[in-house]
């Protein structure tokens, strides 16, 4: 059994003020739900704050990106060991807003992935193709290459801490959701990836989370995929009704 996750990814969205009062409301509204894990990605200025806020709670505090280096001249980037001390226990790699804005490689992904797990971080890792890419029939290769250099050289033990997170790039932020047969299918060819690389029993405890406009009206169709262990939020998750809704999903 894979326990689902619900991550909200905030972006650079929320001051220290509004990310406290959110999740301070969240607290009694997800407070029961023992179905799933609850993260919550705040601007790297709200992390402490969050982290405390949250304390004793079922909510889980990730950043939304980090160095592979313990520490550096690296002027604008964080350490691994500073998320740690700021309360993060997960962090995201990868997203494609990174790739995009900031030309992230996969090597670099495969890099700040390693530094993670060994700072004792649990990454959320994202992978997925873009809406050209998709529309020339290059979705597979694109998640394979992504795969295969952003997880290289890591062991199962190494896979046992690391979530994956399929998120097609056309349907991030843009209301477009890949149907739940779409994410499905990418999500079964990520897990024989693994497979392949890791094993039967890796394949089938690695959890795979979709994400691209999740919304509490088309979460429950997704969640009903057995491929699908979860769901990485952008803007539903800035609501305190919408980000809980998502949490508390209608099981069937
Ligand atoms: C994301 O940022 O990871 C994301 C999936 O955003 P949205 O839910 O807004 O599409």
């Amino acid at each position: 059994m894979r326990k689902p996750v619900i991550a909200g990814n905030w972006k650079m969205y929320k001051t220290i003020a509004e990310a406290v009062d959110f999740v301070t409301k969240l607290k009694p509204l997800v407070a029961s739900a023992e179905h799933c894990e609850v993260v919550v990605a705040p601007p790297f200025t709200a992390l402490r704050a969050v982290a405390d806020a949250v304390k004793g709670s079922n909510i889980a505090v990730a950043a939304q990106n980090v160095h592979w280096d313990k520490e550096g001249a690296h002027t604008g980037d964080i350490a691994p060991g500073m998320l740690r001390e700021a309360g993060c226990t997960h962090v995201i790699i990868g997203h494609s807003e990174r790739r995009q804005d900031c030309g992230e490689t996969d090597e670099q992904v495969n890099r700040k992935v390693k530094a993670a797990l060994a700072a004792g971080l649990l990454p959320i890792v994202c992978v997925g193709e873009t809406l050209a890419e998709r529309e020339a029939g290059k979705t597979q290769e694109v998640l394979e290459r992504q795969f295969r250099a952003g997880f290289a050289g890591l062991t199962p033990q190494d896979f046992s801490r690391i979530i994956v997170a399929y998120e097609p790039v056309w349907a991030i932020g843009t209301g477009r959701t890949a149907t739940p047969e779409m994410a499905a299918e990418s999500h079964r060819f990520i897990r024989g990836l693994v497979r392949q690389q890791l094993g039967e029993g890796v394949a089938s405890a690695v959890r795979i989370l979709y994400g691209g406009s999740v919304k509490p009206d088309n979460v429950k169709g997704l969640m009903a995929q057995e491929e699908i262990d979860g769901a990485l939020v952008g803007g539903a998750s800035l609501k305190v009704d919408s980000f809980s809704a998502l949490v508390n999903f209608p099981q069937a």
